[in-house]
């Protein structure tokens, strides 16, 4: 029987201390209350306020959200969670009648082939009518379908994967921007393996990802293909994403949650754990990290210095997001006025300075008072890494500069605000599963310390919430 899981029986009080208060430290504090109600929980958040990255501001009739906008339900343990804290009935869907995505090419933006999803063309023919690609493009792309299926047990960067399924073209100017908005990656160092091994499974099932994605087509009903993305699978909460914590919070029974509270060390201390932060020293049964992979390594380093450094080498890149009110008048250009797209996506090849550009107004309802419209442009990544660090001026000329371009907006936006996240967003770069695999085998030997977050089996807010989650559990072998 486990160490820990003998404590839990016993009658003595369990200290059990989480560092690090987003989504994933505080789905782990709801899951520990749950299984060991008598559990005494100690959150440790070093900045002033809970939820890591996720927030929402409400700011002259408009909903910001700082980073995340929405999350997915497939995976679902975030509206399951939702769920199960009595909130449903307070999330959005995305607005069907807008959830077109657009891609910016050297003459103006052109929507995204339909039925186009990251990697899976469900819809041939709307690929070979787009005027995105090229004639060449075009027959390279067809002849995906006589590409043999690659070694899948080679982990293969996105780069390489797209380039040799579908041609250069295609990886350029539809696959990299659509996966550069959601990564904010280096698609020469993405893991396929680690970000998108549904495209391996796919290309070894079906032999290619036309096959593929004709066999998802008709799976589906035409609606559910309108879009490219699969945007129906897309939730909110009404006042925006910062809900989420505060829902996460007020669930929250006795664990008792700190704010500014730096830890800088976790080191073992006889048969328990020694968490120390700039103003005590708290004792501990078992610790759950749920910082960065990089902060973690950094307290953990005097426990295991093997297991710090591969937690080190996990790196993360930052961005920057300028969020923009305008008046639907200020867009002149035929395609500007009464844009209905979720947003614009900006292939790296074009040599232009935004990632992409997210209409939460016409994602979501209650975003933005009537006529106005709010935009957001994301700067920076693992590409651009640089940009994150240039004024508030220049990237407010950087996002005016691409809806001037693409969306003939005149004048200046009503308001600008602005939000950079250094090292926030992980990068699953070639051999992530193995690094984390052979973390996890070193953190199985501490008995009593977990590790959760976006750093090591998905980025997306579901998989931050099931990381707490599982690392409750592991932490009681349940
Ligand atoms: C710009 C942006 C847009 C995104 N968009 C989406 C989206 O639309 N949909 C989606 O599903 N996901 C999105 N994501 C990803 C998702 O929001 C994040 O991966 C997720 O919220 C991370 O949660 P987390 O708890 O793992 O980490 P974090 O939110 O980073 O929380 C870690 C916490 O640890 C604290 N901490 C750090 N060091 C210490 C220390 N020494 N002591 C104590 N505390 C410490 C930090 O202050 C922080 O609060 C986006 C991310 C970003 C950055």
């Amino acid at each position: 029987m486990s160490r820990i899981l003998k404590l839990v029986m016993s009658n003595t009080k369990q200290r059990i201390v989480v560092v690090g208060g987003g989504v994933a430290g505080l789905a782990t504090v709801l899951e520990l209350e749950r299984l060991v109600p008598q559990a005494q929980v100690t959150l440790l958040e070093s900045s002033i306020c809970l939820g890591g990255v996720l927030a929402s501001e409400q700011y002259a009739g408009f909903t910001i959200e700082t980073s995340a906008d929405m999350f997915t339900v497939d995976p679902s343990a975030a509206l399951d969670l939702v769920r199960r804290l009595g909130r449903e009935d307070q999330l959005l869907t995305t607005t069907p009648t807008r959830d077109r995505a657009y891609v910016a090419t050297a003459e103006g933006i052109q929507p995204l082939p339909r039925g186009f999803s990251l990697m899976l063309p469900a819809d041939v023919d709307s690929v070979l009518a787009s005027p995105i690609l090229s004639e060449a493009g075009k027959q390279r792309f067809l002849q995906e379908q006589q590409v043999p299926p690659g070694d899948c047990s080679v982990d293969e960067s996105l780069e390489s994967f797209a380039v040799r399924r579908f041609g250069r073209e295609v990886f350029e100017r539809l696959v990299q921007p659509l996966a550069g908005g959601i990564y904010t990656a280096d698609p020469k160092t993405l893991s396929m393996q680690a970000t998108m091994q549904r495209f391996i499974d796919m290309e070894q099932e079906f032999g290619s990802l036309i096959a593929a994605g004709k066999a998802k087509a008709q799976k589906e009903s035409a609606s559910a293909q309108a879009s490219g993305a699969r945007y129906g699978l897309f939730r909110a909460p009404k006042d925006g994403m910062g809900c989420l914590i505060d829902w996460m919070v007020e669930a929250v029974d006795r664990a008792d949650l700190r704010t500014n509270q730096t830890v800088t060390a976790v080191e073992k201390n006889g048969a328990s754990w020694r968490v120390t932060t700039a103003e005590e020293i708290i004792d501990a049964d078992a610790v759950v990290v749920a910082t960065g992979a990089a902060v973690a390594g950094r307290m953990l380093s005097g426990v295991d210095s093997q297991l710090a450094e591969s937690l080190e080498s996990i790196t993360a890149a930052s961005s920057a997001i300028v969020v923009l009110a305008l008046d639907q008048k200020q867009f002149r250009s035929p395609l500007g006025e009464g844009f209905v797209g979720y947003g614009i996506i900006c292939p790296h090849v074009l040599g232009r300075q935004a990632i992409a550009c997210s209409f939460s107004s016409n994602k979501f309802s209650n975003r933005a008072p009537d006529g106005k419209v709010i935009v957001r442009c994301f700067i920076g990544g693992a590409l651009q890494a640089d940009l994150v660090d240039r004024s508030d001026t220049n990237l407010l000329a950087i996002a005016m500069s691409e809806l001037r371009q693409w969306l003939g907006v005149e004048g200046e936006a009503e308001w600008s605000k602005f939000y950079r996240w250094r090292n926030c967003m992980p990068q699953y770069t070639l051999g992530h599963l193995d690094r984390v695999a052979k973390i996890e085998q070193r953190v199985q030997q501490l008995a009593g310390v977990e590790l959760a977050g976006n750093s090591y089996r998905g980025v997306g807010v579901p998989a931050c919430v099931e990381s707490g989650t599982a690392a409750a559990r592991r932490l009681f072998a349940i």
